[in-house]
């Protein structure tokens, strides 16, 4: 056993999907993320990969968030990392932006298939009436922070949820908290009458 044991929390996540690991009132460790299939935390001193969690036999995968919050706390007992205020944080916050997103989300590589796809998603985006007002294209698997042009409404979505399958648009049923309706969805957007 651990001499020291800090009790950690999450805390709700940035719009990027960045969830603050605090201790104690508002002492926030640092911010933990999931990227593709690997967890990252960025601390005071930086950023680091903490890949996923370890499979432990007899028993399922652990959360990669436990884990992350796990490493902050060991971190930040051995006096390895330093906290920073919640208030500070949320201040430094991103936000969204008015104007164009580049193609690609900074931590995507410039390749010709990253290229494509985010091309295809943007394309996709419009034809839907959704707009990219953090950043550009993360994957299909990671959060993209979107603002729904039929309501104004805006939160973190998932391009695989966006694309439709086997030829198929998207569900009409486009976020929580209300939109248009599926019939003025399905009115507006040609996808839906092909
Ligand atoms: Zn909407």
């Amino acid at each position: 056993m651990s001499i020291t044991t800090f009790q950690t929390r999450i805390g709700a996540p940035d719009i990027e999907c960045r969830y603050p690991v605090i201790i104690g009132e508002d002492r926030v460790l640092g911010l933990a993320y999931r990227w593709h299939r690997d967890w990252l935390v960025i601390t005071s001193e930086g950023e680091l990969n903490l890949r996923r969690p370890a499979v432990t036999p007899g028993s399922k995968r652990a959360s990669g968030i436990d884990m992350a919050a796990a490493y902050l706390a060991e971190e930040y007992a051995a006096g390895r990392i330093t906290a920073t205020g919640l208030e500070q944080l949320r201040s430094e916050a991103p936000k969204p932006v008015t104007g164009p997103v580049p193609l690609l989300h900074p931590r995507m590589p410039v390749t010709d298939r990253n290229v494509r796809g985010a091309v295809a998603a943007f394309a996709g985006l419009a034809e839907h009436h959704w707009r990219a007002v953090l950043h550009g294209f993360p994957g299909s698997d990671n959060p993209w922070y979107l603002l729904c042009e039929l309501c104004g409404w805006s939160g973190v979505r998932y391009w695989s949820h966006h694309r439709g399958r086997n030829n198929q648009p998207p569900s009409p049923y486009r976020h929580d908290g209300g939109c248009i309706g599926k019939d003025k969805v399905r009115a507006l957007i040609p996808a839906y009458s092909k």
